[in-house]
């Protein structure tokens, strides 16, 4: 690791999960890159000012992480200001529910360009960074639906599967370079997205039957092991996926 403060992006990181990894990070001593679409702008600042708050730089970088040509905007934004980084979070994702009878094909492409393709673009900008430093921690956010999945998830369910493989490959070929790539897993967590599956009450007390702990996450459950995977106690932890869902059992 660099002798410089830590840096790290988070990508979607205006709300939920992200949120809670950027400001997480910044509580851990790193200046952080948060990451959103451009409509998000505004609440992105407030995430900004939270981290600023801790005493840590924020920069914020619009970016939809499914275009190309954005997201390399966004790596070159990120070295001319932190010049280095030293982890990324690909935690951006979307979720459209839907059977996959019917399914529209549209459906299909934003949700997997979003969440696999949106992975793969973010880690190909920033690999230059990393490997020039011979130094980086990538964590990818997955999800227990890329192991199980439920119905009218299908195409998320893929995405996710998608972004494990892409994980488990990516690490053989990039620790040759001190570069580690995990996945973490998280279970049902409450966020605008995770409301998806718990509006419905009875939906909800049925995860929280299946889950170990008997509760729903909330988005600061899933900071530890990402923090973790992203430090150097992690150093010699690469191409695994870890689940963050307080004991699911799924039958
Ligand atoms: P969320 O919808 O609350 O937040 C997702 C964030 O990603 C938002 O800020 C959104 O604006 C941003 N985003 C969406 N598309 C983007 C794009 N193209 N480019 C940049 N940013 C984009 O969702 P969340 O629950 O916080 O989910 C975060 C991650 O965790 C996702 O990858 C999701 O699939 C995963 N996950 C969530 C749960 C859960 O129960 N909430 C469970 C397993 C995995």
């Amino acid at each position: 690791m660099s002798e410089a403060t830590r840096t790290v992006l988070v990508t979607g990181a205006s709300r939920g999960i992200g949120k809670a990894i950027a400001v997480g990070m910044a509580k851990r001593g790193y200046d952080v890159a948060i990451n959103d679409i451009a409509r998000q702008k505004d609440v992105l600042a407030e995430v900004a000012s939270e981290i600023e708050g801790l005493g840590r730089k924020a920069l914020t970088v619009l970016a939809d992480v499914s275009s190309k040509t954005e997201v390399e905007a966004m790596a070159a934004e990120i070295k001319a200001a932190f010049g280095h980084l030293d982890a990324v979070v690909n935690n951006a994702g979307i979720l459209i529910a839907g059977e996959v009878d019917g399914l529209k094909e549209e459906y299909w492409d934003s949700v997997m360009d979003v969440n696999a393709k949106g992975t793969f673009l973010v880690v190909q900008s920033v690999l230059p960074m990393m490997k020039a430093a011979k130094y980086g921690r990538i964590v990818n956010i997955a999800s227990i639906g890329g192991k199980h999945g439920a119905p009218e998830q299908a195409h998320y369910s893929a995405s996710k599967a998608a972004v494990m493989g892409f994980t488990r490959v990516l690490a053989q070929e990039v620790g040759v370079d001190g570069i580690t790539a995990n996945c973490v897993c998280p279970g049902i967590i409450m966020t605008d997205m995770g409301r998806v599956n718990l509006d419905d009450p009875a939906i909800r007390k049925m995860w929280q039957d299946k889950t170990a702990l008997r509760r729903i996450g909330d988005p600061e459950d899933v900071v530890g092991a990402v923090a973790f995977l992203a430090s150097d106690d992690a150093a010699f932890v690469t191409g695994q996926t870890l689940n963050v869902d307080g004991g699911i059992v799924l039958s």
